[in-house]
C-alpha cells in the first residue's frame, strides 16, 4: 500500500510506543526480586565482626580473587540477620575451646549479586549458584559460606577443596583429600549444625540457618543497612 491513512499511522504509534513500554517494563521486572507472598519478620541484619572480634573476614566478592574474576561487593563486610548471627556466635565460641576462630566468605547478599552470577555461570555448574527467580537464602540475610582457621596462626586451615570451587571436592561428603581436611571439614559441620544451621550438600562452605523462610528477599547494599548491633 502506497498511501498511508492518518489513521493506519497512529495506529501503527500506538502499537509501536506499546511495545516499547512493554519492553521496559519487562527489563525493569528482570531488575527487580520476585514478589513473594506471606508475611516476613522485619529484616534485623548485624555486622558479624561488630558482636564478634574473633570473626575473621575474608571477603573474596570484594576483590578480583572469586569465580566472577572481579569485585562484585564495594565493602569488604558481612551481615546476618540477628538470630543467624547470634547462633554463628555460638559456633564460634565453641570452636574456640576447640583452637579454631571461623573465617568468613559471605553472608548476607543484595539480590543484585545473585542475579549477576546466574548470568556469568554455564548451563553446567548452576547447582553452585541461586536461581534469581527464587532468590538466594543469602538474599534473605540466612546464609553464611565459611570456614575455620587456626587460631595460633591466624590462618585458613585446609580443606578437601577451594572456597567457590565448582567440582566434586566441593561436595559435603566428598570422600577425597587428606583426613585432616575431612576432620576439619566434618568439625565444621557439626558445631555449624549444632547452632541450627544445615548444610548445602554442593558446597562445603555454604549453610543455611534454619529461619531462612521467615526473611523476605533483600536488595539493599552494604551502605544502606543501618544495623542496630
Ligand atoms: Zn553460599
Amino acid at each position: 500500500m502506497k498511501h498511508t491513512s492518518n489513521f493506519m499511522r497512529t495506529r501503527r504509534a500506538s502499537a509501536a510506543l506499546l511495545l516499547c513500554a512493554l519492553v521496559l517494563l519487562s527489563a525493569r521486572a528482570q531488575d527487580q526480586p520476585p514478589k513473594e507472598a506471606g508475611t516476613f519478620r522485619a529484616p534485623d541484619l548485624v555486622e558479624l565482626v561488630k558482636l564478634d572480634k574473633t570473626i575473621k573476614l575474608d571477603i573474596r566478592y570484594a576483590t578480583e580473587n572469586n569465580f566472577a574474576g572481579r569485585a562484585v561487593y564495594t565493602e569488604a563486610r558481612a551481615f546476618l540477620q540477628r538470630p543467624a548471627a547470634e547462633a554463628l556466635l555460638r559456633v564460634s565460641r565453641a570452636l574456640r575451646k576447640k583452637g579454631y576462630g571461623l573465617a568468613v566468605f559471605d553472608g548476607y547478599r543484595p539480590w543484585s549479586v545473585t542475579k549477576l552470577f546466574w548470568e556469568i555461570t554455564p548451563a553446567d555448574k548452576k547447582q553452585f549458584v541461586a536461581d534469581p527467580a527464587k532468590g538466594s537464602r543469602h538474599n534473605r540475610g540466612c546464609a553464611v559460606d565459611l570456614t575455620l582457621y587456626d587460631l595460633k596462626t591466624g590462618r585458613e586451615v585446609s580443606m578437601p577443596g577451594e572456597y567457590d570451587e565448582m567440582s566434586e571436592r566441593s561436595h559435603v561428603n566428598y570422600a577425597g583429600g587428606t583426613p585432616e581436611q575431612r576432620r576439619l571439614r566434618d568439625l565444621l559441620r557439626a558445631a555449624m549444625e549444632a547452632e541450627g544451621f544445615a548444610p548445602y550438600e554442593p558446597e562445603w562452605w555454604h549453610y543455611d540457618f534454619k529461619d531462612w523462610r521467615q526473611y523476605p528477599i533483600l536488595n539493599l547494599g552494604f551502605s544502606e543497612i543501618n544495623g542496630r548491633q
